[in-house]
């Protein structure tokens, strides 16, 4: 993507490629002012007791779900879901993440005691408290426009955070629509919308702000990595994806195929968990394919397959089909654009080779290569044998082979007889391993980057002095080692007892 600078960004419906509208970008020479008016707002609300901050998650569901056809709408509009998708990966997700967030967050941010020795530390309590790092700058992919925001926004704001964010130049109309909701549920500036594109982004990441959250492509996270780390910024990348699915023979077949066609197809391939090659075992191969293929034939382009977000996306997904082919590969099914607007059908290839780009790079479109293997130590090295590492999914019916066979291959996320739907939920990690980021969403793992722990210790003692404090000497010493003597596995308890003892009543004297 050119980097979009002022210029405003003209915005197109992706079922026809007609231009609907323009919006109008934040001017970069803004984006400091904005992080600093957060930052205003976040401190007032970091001071607010944590009842208050659920209450505001509790009405941005209740606006939030009021809104929720008008934002299906949006994301039809916008990006083209078939309406089934935009209701069931981006709203009721959503209303899923509010419910998780809220049920567990008084346990997530309770102070964290630190267990002391008693003899060693007397009358000491030590505490970790989980505060909000300040203003947190978020950069937005369009693929999910909703709720990938809201993954990050929600556990933030009840955190105690400010959010910064900026949507992709793809999804501005759903950033739009956010942001109205924010405006409604939120104090004035606790949570502010830029609109445009790596030029917005960039200043974000140079405007003030404490922590850096990336969802997108690998060059992009790159990009945002290299220059927060000029900052020392703390940043987590949530980037994309190569992701195999591995079937062996005992799968449930007819799971294993409508699975795997809903895990390549959906958001039309569109989805950094999408099933982007499958590898069959060799003695059920001829049937998978037979089943993926009439699986997929039955799939309605527009109702089932959305379009591709742009015409370079569509080019990179038809370049990927041709050059495969061109190589060796037959198309199963698809195989050429619609003609109409962005759409690409849905498309099966197989004869394909690992060194094929289909099977190496992240395609992002509505594409499923499938390879056989022999034995499963080669279908895990095949699978492994990528720069990304997101998720894999492995399907069979014995569930313990298959989790064992899953964790061998290098990702954050396995599935066992399922694929790609668990980004969305509050409770569940999200991130990869390689090139596909660090950090994860979710959890309290995904929390870590929105707090930063302040260890809090109080004395109660009454004494004058601690054992370690000034003056050193022989009594400091024996006591210690004595302590030594009294707490090591196997240590000589009564003359560590006299030594501490004494040293003690020496050192006070
Ligand atoms: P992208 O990298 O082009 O853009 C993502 C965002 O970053 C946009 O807001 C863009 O304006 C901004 N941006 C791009 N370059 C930038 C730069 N140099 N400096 C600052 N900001 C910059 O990605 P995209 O096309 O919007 O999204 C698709 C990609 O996102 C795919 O690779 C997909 O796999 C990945 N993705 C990953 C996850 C995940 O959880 N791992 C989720 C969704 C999408």
């Amino acid at each position: 993507m050119a980097d979009l600078g002022e210029t405003p960004l003209t915005l197109r419906d992706p079922r026809t490629g007609a231009v609907v509208g323009e919006m109008q970008v934040t001017p970069t020479a803004d984006v400091e002012g904005a992080v600093a008016r957060a930052r205003a707002a976040g401190v007032v609300w970091a001071s607010k007791p944590l009842e208050e901050r659920k209450g505001a998650i509790r009405r941005l569901a209740d606006v939030f779900l009021s809104r929720a056809a008008e934002i299906a709408d949006t994301l039809v509009a916008e990006i083209g879901k078939p309406p089934g998708e935009a209701w069931t990966s981006e709203i009721v997700t959503a209303q899923e993440l509010f419910d998780a967030w809220l049920e567990v967050i008084d346990d997530e941010l309770a102070d964290i005691p630190v267990p002391l020795n008693p003899i060693n530390y007397p009358a000491k309590d030590v505490v970790l408290r989980l505060e909000p790092v300040g203003v947190v700058g978020l950069i937005m992919p369009w693929n999910y426009p909703i709720h990938l925001p809201l993954r990050t926004i929600v556990p933030a704001v009840l955190a105690g955070n400010a959010v910064v964010w900026k949507p992709s130049e793809y999804a501005a109309r759903c950033g739009a629509l956010l942001d109205s909701i924010f405006k409604a549920a939120f104090p004035a500036d606790l949570v502010i919308t830029l609109q445009g594109g790596p030029a917005q982004g960039a200043a974000l990441v140079d405007g003030g702000v404490d922590r850096v959250v990336f969802t997108g492509s690998v060059a992009g996270g790159r990009a945002v990595a290299q220059r927060a780390a000029a900052r020392l910024l703390p940043t987590s990348l949530e980037l994309g994806s190569k992701d195999p699915a591995i079937v062996l023979h005992d799968a449930n077949l007819d799971r294993a195929v409508n699975g795997i066609v809903w895990g390549a197809f959906h958001n039309a391939g569109q989805d950094c968990a999408s099933v982007e090659r499958v590898y069959v075992d060799a003695r059920i191969y001829d049937t998978f394919v037979e089943k993926v293929v009439a699986a997929t034939q039955a799939l309605r382009t527009g109702s089932d397959v959305g379009p591709l977000i742009n015409e370079a996306a569509l080019q990179k997904v038809h370049g990927h089909v041709t050059a495969a082919v061109a190589a060796g590969a037959t198309v199963r099914v698809g195989g050429a654009p619609t003609g109409e607007g962005y759409f690409y059908p849905a498309t099966v290839l197989t004869g394909v080779t690992d060194d094929m780009a289909v099977m190496r790079e992240e395609t992002f479109g509505p594409l499923l290569p499938i390879a056989s293997f022999t034995s499963e130590d080669e279908a895990v090295a095949r699978a492994n044998a990528s720069p990304y590492g997101l998720t894999a999914s492995v399907w069979s019916k014995d569930i313990r082979r298959a989790e064992a066979l899953a964790a061998r291959v290098t990702t954050g996320v396995s599935f066992v007889n399922n694929c790609c739907f668990t980004g969305p939920m509050g409770g569940a990690a999200w991130g990869g391993r390689k090139e596909s980021g660090y950090g994860v969403t979710g959890s309290r793992f995904g929390l870590e980057a929105l707090v930063q722990p302040r260890t809090v210790c109080v004395d109660r003692s009454r004494g004058a002095k601690e054992m370690w404090w000034y003056p050193y000497g022989d009594n400091l010493v024996s006591m210690a080692r004595g302590l030594v003597e009294l707490t090591r596995p196997g240590g000589a308890r009564l003359s560590g007892a006299r030594m501490a003892v004494g040293g003690l009543l020496n050192r006070w004297k």
